[in-house]
């Protein structure tokens, strides 16, 4: 049990869970033979819970992701938490499930996974005969997607009309997007216009206007939100090469993600605060400004495990160790 679930547990919140949830590949050589899933509370930021899942255990590897949410779900549930929201991709089988089996939860999705898959699809049109212009236009979509969720404050009503606004927008027509949203925001733009009417027009407008993705823009969660999660897998990378088992490393990211997720931003002498350059993947050879975070801690129980984590010994007494471990500084027993 993490300390942020431990802290909700004693009632010190109160209120119902606002949850991300997100599956991760644990592979080994050419097989996937584990996945895990974590669940963060987004108030927070706090990992509450990650699980790791055989592929054995379940019918098919996809099946994994739904598996591992229901027994993230069902840990928080037996330590008297209720939920109230869930930000997931669009994994069909959990969109299912939530639906049928915990109605009372709102699920919402991650706006990244989904702008992601509108980036993929406009790339694919732009290598259609005279569509070469939609590929000057997919990162600019895709972050408009953002946009949306960002200004539109859960209105699903207002983030489909400023949605379907970008495929008038890139014909350079920015008036009579709808009542609720009649005109585009910005300022004066120099780019280089889709002609309206065009192929390259149309089949902006077929991926803009279709019908499955304005039913999901409808239930987008903000943005700012589910970067906690990319942030968390990164920690997960992080622990990649650590001589654990899938489960010990899940633990230890976990533990070191809680112990540094609220650290502040660095500062330099004069106090200014401190940013940096990256070039992420999923930009592809975009540059993304960051703040610049104090350096990471890894606290006396962090690295306590870590020392105690030595190579050479099999996973499950790598994970029988780390338990004994937990044990001892929960029951707040003396390190030696
Ligand atoms: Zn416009």
């Amino acid at each position: 049990m993490t300390r942020g679930l431990k802290q909700l547990c004693r009632g010190e919140t109160g209120t119902p869970l606002r949850l991300g949830g997100d599956a991760r590949c644990c592979s080994s050589g050419h097989t996937t033979k584990y996945g895990s899933y974590s669940l963060m509370d987004m108030n927070t930021g706090v990992v509450l819970t990650t699980h790791l899942v055989e592929c054995n255990e379940v019918q098919s590897s996809a099946a994994v992701e739904l598996e591992g949410l229901k027994q993230g779900i069902r840990f928080l549930e037996q330590h008297g938490l209720t939920i109230a929201e869930l930000i997931t991709d669009r994994h069909m089988q959990v969109c299912k499930w939530v639906r049928t089996e915990k109605p009372d939860i709102r699920q919402r999705f991650d706006v990244w996974h989904v702008s992601k898959g509108i980036f993929k699809k406009l790339v694919a049109v732009a290598k259609k005969p005279g569509c070469a212009s939609v590929g000057l236009w997919a990162q600019s979509i895709s972050n408009h997607l953002c946009w949306t969720a960002a200004t539109s404050g859960g209105d699903a009503d207002m983030a489909v009309q400023k949605w379907t606004s970008v495929a008038r927008h890139v014909c350079n027509i920015h008036e009579g997007h709808g009542d609720m949203f009649p005109r585009c925001e910005h300022g004066q733009m120099n780019r280089q216009w889709v002609e309206n009417g065009s192929r390259a027009q149309k089949e902006i407008q077929a991926v803009v206007q279709s019908s499955r993705l304005l039913a999901d823009v409808r239930q987008l969660s903000p943005p700012e939100q589910t970067s906690y999660l990319q942030s968390f897998h990164n920690v997960v990378c992080f622990f990649g090469n650590a001589p654990v088992c899938c489960a010990c490393r899940l633990i230890l990211a976990a533990l070191h993600f809680n112990e540094n997720m609220a650290n502040e931003q660095a500062r330099k002498q004069d106090r200014a605060q401190r940013w940096k350059v990256s070039y992420p993947k999923f930009k592809k050879g975009g540059a993304v400004v960051r703040p610049v975070k104090e350096s990471h801690t890894y606290g006396e129980f962090n690295s306590l495990v870590c020392n105690k984590i030595s190579k050479g010994k099999s996973c499950m007494n790598h994970y029988l160790e780390l338990i004994f471990y937990i044990v001892q500084a929960q029951s707040g027993a003396g390190f030696s």
